[in-house]
């Protein structure tokens, strides 16, 4: 599958001004400078679409991006960055928690993953988070590119490990900076909402 049209709709803060559409939704959540914003860019072909930022933490809405003309790339806050207050903090949870718990058509969870690290706390309560209202999901380690070839199934082990991976949820490892991964990506994407 190939991603030919993304457009970016609209931002928002919270459910109740959602664009128009009744589209199927991706969402794309994970800590802050995992690289989401890198990762949106890559898989639609658009250098700025999403930003890619030197601040971690400063997209605090939901971004909407239509691809294709089927499908929405729903870009949620960052969590984590621990460079901000405990209110911000709450705030973004609360962004993330509202839009999750609305959505009717949210078919897919994408969340990332630092390829490098464990998962922390915040990413194992975000996974059980998605396990608990049962949306599908997919793992994306990110910046594969750093990892050497000897630590890939290490490091991949050490991630299945911290998240208790349940069995059928896929882990792919990505580089926005080689573009590794993002075929599959787009293609487990596209399978999971159609197939
Ligand atoms: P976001 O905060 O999750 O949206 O993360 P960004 O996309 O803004 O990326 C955070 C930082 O990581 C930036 O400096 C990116 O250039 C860098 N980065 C993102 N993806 C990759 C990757 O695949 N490989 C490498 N080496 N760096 C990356």
């Amino acid at each position: 599958m190939e991603i030919k049209k993304a457009e970016f709709v609209t931002s928002c803060a919270s459910k109740k001004t959602l664009p128009e559409g009744n589209f199927p939704e991706v969402a794309f959540v994970g800590r802050s400078n995992v690289g989401k914003s890198s990762l949106v860019n890559i898989l639609t072909n658009r250098k700025k679409l999403a930003r890619v930022s030197n601040t971690p933490g400063r997209t605090r809405l939901i971004n909407y991006f239509l691809i294709n003309e089927e499908i929405y790339f729903v870009d949620l806050p960052g969590y984590g960055y621990a460079k901000v207050s405990k209110e911000q903090r709450k705030t973004w949870g609360k962004i993330i928690e509202e839009y999750m718990l609305n959505s009717a058509n949210l078919k897919l969870v994408v969340m990332l993953v630092d390829s490098r690290h464990e998962p922390s706390e915040d990413d194992i309560l975000m996974y059980k988070f998605i396990k608990h209202y049962k949306y599908r999901v997919l793992i994306v380690a990110t910046k594969s590119d750093k990892l050497k070839k000897n630590d890939i199934n290490k490091n991949k082990k050490i991630i299945l490990d911290a998240l208790e991976l349940e069995q059928g949820d896929k882990l792919l490892l990505f580089s926005a900076l080689y573009k590794t991964g993002k075929e599959e990506l787009v293609d487990s994407i596209y399978d999971e909402i159609f197939h």
